[in-house]
């Protein structure tokens, strides 16, 4: 901790001539302080993170068989649930025809929901794609 009184008596060393115990209490209480600071700033971070996941266990919703987010009172996405799930990160998913398609991992999700829907990954050049089981290990670039 930083305390007043240490400055108060580095302040009194001065004053009394002796700068060289003064210099040195100086350096501890600047080497005490850049690691406070540091400290500081990986909490600020960790607080950051926590928000951040705070605001997506209140805000992230599940309707049509995919997940939304809820900010500024509007409702973002679709976002897919595959890469959420496997990553932790939110990818929007693009509409195609009657299809949402992830930009990320290329699945298709269906826009109608079904208890158990079954994905499509468009993986071959001519972009015809294939239907796969729900929970089939999903490739990322
Ligand atoms: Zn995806």
């Amino acid at each position: 901790m930083l305390a007043y009184s240490t400055f108060k008596e580095i302040h009194a060393l001065f004053t009394r001539g002796h700068f060289e115990a003064a210099r040195r209490m100086l350096m501890e209480l600047q080497a005490r302080y850049i690691a406070l600071c540091d400290e500081v700033g990986m909490l600020k971070k960790q607080v950051q993170e926590f928000e951040d996941i705070l605001f997506l266990a209140q805000n992230l919703i599940t309707e049509e068989g995919q997940y939304w987010l809820r900010a500024g009172g509007i409702k973002h996405g679709p976002f897919c649930k595959s890469c959420y799930e496997y990553t932790g990160k939110l990818f929007r998913l693009e509409s195609h025809k009657n299809v949402w398609r992830c930009p990320y991992c290329g699945l298709l999700h269906s826009r109608t929901p079904e208890p158990r829907q079954a994905l499509a990954v468009n993986s071959s050049p001519a972009g015809q794609g294939r239907i796969l089981p729900f929970r089939l290990p999903i490739k990322h670039c």
